[in-house]
């Protein structure tokens, strides 16, 4: 593993053991749940939405280090964004997760969401990864029903 792998993992791991934007968010008007059961991850999603922005943004769920870190590093990405600029950062995170592992990232293209570019090593992780990135975007479109990576 070389410097920056270990460093993304150490941000993963802080991200696990102390999340950001933890908890239910009373005034939520979009909410989603998705579950991934290859792994046993839970994620509920709390949005409040006005207009096109997302104003708020809070998680709640159990699950592996990396779906918990994903989830709490997507809030702190999304908070404050427009509706299309969260779609635009879901395709962005896809592309990230599906590129080919010998393709290097450019942290740059990427903030802070190339501490996952390791997961591409691990195709069982990756829905571990994109799970509350698809609760999100099921958020947004007010779908109601769970997702689920198997669905
Ligand atoms: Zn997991």
């Amino acid at each position: 593993m070389d410097d920056l792998q270990e460093l993304y993992q150490q941000v993963i791991l802080d991200h696990n053991k102390n999340p950001k934007n933890y908890g239910k968010l009373e005034n939520a008007n979009r909410t989603a749940q998705g579950y991934n059961p290859l792994c046993g991850d839970r994620v509920q999603l709390f949005l409040q939405v006005e207009g096109d922005v997302i104003k708020d943004i809070r998680f709640a769920g159990s699950g592996c280090a990396i779906s918990k870190a994903s989830a709490s590093i997507m809030t702190t990405e999304l908070k404050g964004k427009t509706i299309s600029q969260a779609e635009e950062a879901f395709k962005k995170f896809q592309n990230l997760l599906t590129s080919d592992i010998h393709q290097h990232v450019e942290a740059d293209n990427f903030g802070k969401l190339a501490v996952f570019s390791g997961v591409r090593e691990f195709p069982m992780r990756i829905k571990c990864a994109s799970l509350s990135w698809h609760a999100m975007m099921s958020a947004l479109q007010q779908k109601e029903q769970e997702v689920s990576t198997e669905a």
